[in-house]
C-alpha cells in the first residue's frame, strides 16, 4: 500500500499529526453551534463518544425507477419495530447518531423516524429537500427558486430538521436537469436562511454519461448562490473509480467534505475504495473525509446492518495502516463538523 521507498511509518505519523490537527479544529465549534436532532438540539460535544453516520436511510419508499415496471417490494424500513432493533444494534456497535437522507419525495415518514429516535439511544437527524427529477412533485416545475427555498426553510423550522439532503441528479445524467439545478440553487438559498448543512447524491457508477467532474459541478451550483463549501458534503464519491483520488482531492481542496457514503456497497468494491482513501489521506485531507453506507435496512453478508461502516469498512482501513487517531477523527469528528450549525431561529417549542 505504501509507495516503494516511502516510509510507512513516516506516512502513518504524518496522518496522525493531521488527525490531531483535525481533532483540535473539531473541538472549536462556533459559539452557539448545535446539531439539530429530531428530538432536540445538542451541543456538538454530545456526539463526541461515538460515530455519526451522515447519510443512511431509516425510512424510505421510492417510486419504481422505470414506470410500468411495477412497484418494488416494500423496503425493510417500513417495519418500524425492526428498524428500532436495527438502530439499537448499531448503537451497540459504536454509532451515536444517524442522519436520515430521505425526505417526502423519497417516501420518508417523519413519525416513524421519531419513533426510532424515542426508542433507541441513537440520535436521529432528519434531512429534507428533493431527490432527483423522477421523484419531484408535479408542482415543483412551476415554483421559483425563492419559493422553494422559503418552503424548505419553513419546513426546517416547523419540523426540527437538521440537514438538507440528499439532493441529487438523475441516473446516468450528463448534467443537472434545469429543475435539478433549480433545486440545488433553492437548497443553497434555504441554507443561507437557516445555516443547515447540505449533502448531495451523485450519479457516479450509474452509466457512461456521468462526467467525473459531476461532484465539482454540484459544488459550483451551490457556491453560485453563496454557500460556503465547508457546509457541504459531496456524496457518493466512492462510486467513482478514482484510484489516485484526483476528483475528491479537488473537492476537498475547495473546502467541501467528501462523502464516502456507500462503503460496503455501491458500484466500486471496497478494496478500491480503500486505495482511494489512502491516496486521499496521503494528500492531507483526513479532516474532509466522511464515511457511511447509504444503507436502507436490507442486510446482506457484506452489509450486516447500519453499523457496517464501523464493523466492516473501518477494519479494512485499519488493516491498511490508517492510524486509530485518524479513524477516530474521520468517524467521530468530521461528521460533527459538517452537522454543527449556528441556528438563525430558535427551535420552536413543539418541534
Ligand atoms: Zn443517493
Ligand atoms: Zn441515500
Amino acid at each position: 500500500m505504501f509507495g516503494a521507498g516511502g516510509s510507512a511509518l513516516g506516512l502513518v505519523s504524518a496522518w496522525s499529526q493531521r488527525a490531531a490537527g483535525a481533532s483540535a479544529k473539531t473541538n472549536q465549534f462556533p459559539r452557539g453551534a448545535a446539531i439539530r436532532t429530531l428530538l432536540k438540539d445538542l451541543p456538538p460535544s454530545a456526539l463526541a463518544n461515538g460515530a455519526t453516520l451522515f447519510h443512511e436511510h431509516l425510512s424510505i419508499d421510492l417510486p419504481p425507477t422505470r414506470p410500468g415496471r411495477g412497484t418494488p417490494p416494500p423496503p425493510a424500513t417500513a417495519d418500524v419495530d425492526l428498524m428500532i432493533r436495527e438502530v439499537a444494534t448499531a448503537g451497540q456497535e459504536g454509532v451515536v447518531c444517524i442522519v436520515d437522507g430521505g425526505h417526502p419525495d423519497m417516501g420518508r415518514n417523519l413519525d416513524n423516524l421519531r419513533r426510532i429516535a424515542m426508542n433507541t439511544s441513537v440520535h436521529i437527524v432528519a434531512g429534507t429537500g428533493y431527490y432527483m427529477q423522477r421523484t419531484y412533485p408535479a408542482d415543483l416545475a412551476s415554483k421559483s427558486e425563492d419559493q422553494i427555498a422559503d418552503e424548505l426553510a419553513r419546513e426546517v423550522n416547523r419540523d426540527g430538521l437538521g440537514a438538507f439532503g440528499e439532493i441529487g441528479q438523475s441516473a446516468n445524467g450528463a448534467e443537472l436537469t434545469p429543475d435539478e439545478r433549480k433545486v440545488f440553487r433553492a437548497v443553497g438559498k434555504a441554507h443561507l436562511r437557516t445555516n443547515l448543512p447540505i449533502f448531495t447524491h451523485n450519479a457516479y457508477g450509474t452509466g457512461p454519461d456521468v462526467p467525473r467532474e459531476a461532484g465539482l459541478r454540484q459544488l459550483d451550483v451551490l457556491e453560485s448562490v453563496g454557500v460556503k463549501p465547508q457546509h457541504v458534503a459531496i456524496g457518493h464519491t466512492c462510486c467513482l473509480d478514482d484510484p489516485k483520488a484526483e476528483i475528491i482531492r479537488e473537492i476537498a481542496k475547495r473546502g467541501a467534505f467528501v462523502g464516502f457514503d456507500r462503503v460496503t456497497g455501491g458500484f466500486v468494491p471496497d478494496d478500491k475504495k480503500v486505495t482511494m482513501v489512502l491516496a486521499f489521506l496521503d494528500a492531507g485531507y483526513a479532516d474532509k473525509l466522511l464515511l457511511c453506507s447509504d444503507f436502507t435496512g436490507r442486510r446482506t453478508t457484506a452489509r450486516p446492518g447500519y453499523g457496517n461502516t464501523l464493523t466492516v469498512f473501518v477494519p479494512k482501513l485499519r488493516q491498511a495502516g490508517v492510524p486509530e487517531a485518524t479513524l477516530h477523527a474521520i468517524t467521530v469528528d468530521n461528521p460533527r463538523r459538517l452537522l454543527a450549525f449556528v441556528p438563525k431561529k430558535a427551535r420552536p417549542k413543539n418541534a
